[in-house]
């Protein structure tokens, strides 16, 4: 295990000015929080921590960082808290910790290739600070490395995770090296067998090609010093999982020396490169196609090298990158490369082609800032402009992320609901909704979701979403949904109408209605369907006696008892808001016979009805622990008895059928107010004078007290129900506000029912 001192002077080599006594501190500190803890090999556990810091030491990371990784895993593993973490080390390093110890959280929720990419979304959205990211990777590179200590099914769960999510995030950020390294070990945990031969049979080539890469490596100084090009050449094998994907992908054998080795030619500058490039091209023949400049279009993650393959001396092919040795140390390190030049802004902007945006902008939240921008477009896209939109939209502070209770990962904008969930998982949810259960408990369809909650749908088949969820749902898709099932709902009931009218009209007069002979009609009638006829009968576009005169041309009519006017669909009114159409459909089941119907019966409220959306002719009713202005509303259509208003929160509105739902506001004359009443639950302490306490805030606050009731009484405690009539919500507010200040009174809170 490595020492202490070790560990600082590593530290101290390549940043002098590293906070000393910081380093000692966490390194104490997390031996003694993990204490007798052992690893799954045996060894001290804080072995892992340790190993993790000098991983990112070898990244030439800074003091907090390597501080942030000795701790990573105190919270989680040891009693320590973050509040102890802040105190001991700082917020800075108790921050880093606590994103180190959300992800681990995460890592608990089972994730499907599909999701991999909103999963590496996810861990940038909680990692407001780049360096998390950094040792979380290195993190799982220890525990890569040491992966044959532990079972075989967390071996190939975890070998899973490390190709899917952290080796792409680790390429994402540029860092080759981790990439390759961490995709290498889990090949090895997920086929053990292959990758067994894949090492057999290199060393079988390393054994043929013997001095082969160190004459490559002499001819290519050679021709280079000739031309007096200062120049490094390195060779280096590849990966076997990098050579086994070749092999997968290209249907090829291992004897391509290309496909093993690759050589790497380091120059000072770029000009360098091209002269490099020059040289070889003119003394070995270049292999068509393989020649790539991503010095001049770097890639969106910053790499920029010369690629090109050459027949090599012994008419092997030879692969060959050029770059200067700032171009390797991105290329190895990516991101990370950058970590400790916290105002080398330079690179950034050039590396992420984004020079338009200036570095000010980089460098506005602080010095990681540019790195968390830089990586986050990393993550998004292949093109400059894209770059630059996310950049402004700050991607994934507007995000949250929530699952499905199998697991899957459902990205949605900050806002959503459990509507935007049920439409994003699939429309079919979304339309069948009926409730949700957020983290196991059942809340209501209102809620605003959280990163990390797991929502559960519940749905019903016979449901049609109601159009007042067009104003909770956050997502287009979700919106666009609601009013399409919306239109197709209005639609079936103007059908349904119009069929119920030719129904009657044609038993007036001795005949059955039938689709059949409706359906010989249609060109007559200049419409394309059974359907449409009837939902233009229904809309009144279409009269009843033209389509019974159409089908029946002999037919004697007989006063008709409806008589619609055909009219311009043009000039009705509203036409295309859902509300209007509700309501006018609504008045018409009403007054249909037969129907159990409500006819007749005078609106309870009367004359002016506080709710836009309804007729004067309709009944309405508030529920009697009712809604106040202010509180968002729904109307539910009662059969027989008219419209019944429900707070949106009700839980008794969970007993009606969405389709019976209707989209109301509050339409109060300012003029003319009136008094609503709600219902409040006060939990009060059994001492002398409490009730004048309740009567009296109630009493200044304004409120008229309806009723008041004891619901239950323990020895200490008395549950009251007060039924209090107020203005409106912002009125009720200041109530319970004024009641809960009242030291006497344990709980105040609102009651829907
Ligand atoms: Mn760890």
């Amino acid at each position: 295990m490595m020492r202490q001192y070790e560990l600082v002077e590593r530290v101290l080599n390549y940043d002098p000015k590293a906070d000393e006594a910081l380093l000692n501190r966490a390194y104490v500190y997390a031996m003694k929080a993990h204490g007798n803890q052992k690893r799954a090999s045996g060894d001290p556990y804080f072995s892992h921590p340790l190993e993790v810091a000098a991983i990112l030491t070898d990244l030439k990371l800074d003091d907090a960082t390597i501080a942030t990784a000795l701790l990573h895993d105190v919270i989680e593993d040891t009693a320590s808290t973050r509040a102890e973490i802040d105190q001991l080390f700082g917020p800075e390093i108790g921050s880093l910790v606590d994103g180190l110890t959300k992800i681990r959280r995460l890592d608990l929720v089972s994730k499907k290739a599909e999701q991999a990419e909103n999963f590496r979304k996810l861990l940038i959205a909680i990692s407001s600070d780049i360096r998390v990211l950094l040792v979380k990777l290195a993190d799982r590179l220890h525990n890569m490395r040491t992966l044959e200590h532990v079972k075989p099914e967390a071996r190939r769960r975890a070998s899973e995770e490390t190709f899917e999510i952290y080796a792409p995030l680790a390429g994402r950020m540029g860092m080759q090296a981790l990439r390759e390294e961490l995709e290498d070990l889990a090949f090895r945990g997920l086929h053990p067998e292959i990758h067994k031969t894949v090492v057999d049979r290199l060393a079988q080539l390393r054994d043929r090609n013997k001095g082969l890469v160190d004459e490559i490596k002499r001819g290519l100084k050679e021709k280079l010093s000739e031309s007096s090009v200062q120049a490094d050449v390195l060779g280096r094998e590849k990966k076997p999982h990098s050579i086994w994907r070749k092999m997968e992908n290209r249907q090829i054998s291992l004897e391509q020396l290309s496909d093993i080795y690759g050589f790497r030619v380091i120059v000072d500058n770029i000009s360098d490169c091209y002269r490099v490039l020059g040289i070889i091209h003119t003394h070995w023949r270049a292999v068509p196609g393989r020649f790539k400049d991503y010095i001049s279009t770097p890639k969106q993650n910053g790499y920029q090298s010369l690629h090109t393959t050459i027949v090599g001396p012994r008419h092997q092919r030879v692969e060959l990158q050029i770059r200067t040795s700032e171009m390797n140390r991105i290329a190895e390190y990516g991101v990370a490369a950058h970590a400790l030049y916290k105002d080398n802004i330079q690179v950034a902007a050039s590396v992420n082609g984004a020079a338009k945006n200036g570095p000010a902008d980089l460098t506005k939240d602080g010095p990681y800032a540019w790195l968390r921008h830089l990586v986050g477009s990393l993550l998004d896209g292949d093109n400059p402009e894209e770059f630059l939109e996310h950049t402004k939209l700050e991607l994934f502070q507007d995000q949250v992320f929530c699952f499905t209770p199998k697991g899957r990962l459902i990205a949605l904008p900050r806002g959503a609901t459990p509507i935007d969930f049920a439409y994003a998982v699939h429309t079919d949810v979304g339309n069948g909704c009926v409730g949700a259960n957020i983290n196991g408990r059942h809340m209501p369809l209102t809620t605003e979701l959280r990163n990390g909650d797991e929502v559960q749908i519940l749905t019903s088949v016979s449901q049609t979403p109601p159009a007042a969820w067009e104003r909770i749902a956050v997502t287009g898709k979700a919106r666009s949904a609601i009013r399409r099932a919306a239109r197709d709902a209005l639609r079936r009931q103007y059908a349904e109408l119009g069929r119920r009218l030719l129904v009657s009209a044609f038993a007036k007069i001795g005949h059955d209605h039938t689709d059949d002979k409706l359906r010989k009609s249609l060109s007559r009638l200049s419409q394309k369907t059974v359907d449409e006829v009837h939902a233009a009968v229904g809309r009144s576009e279409l009269s009843v006696a033209d389509v019974v005169r159409a089908v029946v041309p002999d037919a004697v009519l007989a006063q008709p008892s409806t008589k619609p006017r055909p009219r311009n669909r043009h000039e009705r009114p509203g036409a295309d808001e859902g509300w209007f159409n509700l309501s006018k459909v609504m008045s018409l089941k009403f007054r249909w016979p037969g129907s159990g119907d409500a006819a007749g019966r005078e609106s309870k409220v009367g004359q002016g009805v506080p709710i836009r959306g309804m007729r004067n002719d309709v009944p309405v009713r508030f529920e009697d622990a009712g809604a106040v202005p202010g509180d968002r509303i729904v109307g539910v259509l009662m059969p027989g008895e008219g419209i019944r208003i429900f707070q949106i929160h009700s839980p008794r509105l969970k007993d009606f059928e969405h389709e019976d739902w209707i989209d109301v506001t509050w339409d109060i004359d300012p003029e003319n107010p009136q008094r609503f009443p709600a219902r409040i639950l006060v939990t009060a302490l059994n001492e002398p004078g409490t009730l004048a306490q309740i009567a009296q805030v109630i009493g200044e606050e304004d409120g008229n007290i309806d009723h008041l009731q004891m619901v239950s009484r323990t020895s200490d405690f008395t549950d009251m129900q007060v039924e209090v009539e107020v203005w409106d919500l912002e009125h009720l507010n200041r109530i319970i506000h004024g009641l809960q200040s009242r030291p006497v009174l344990s709980r105040v809170e609102r009651l829907f029912e």
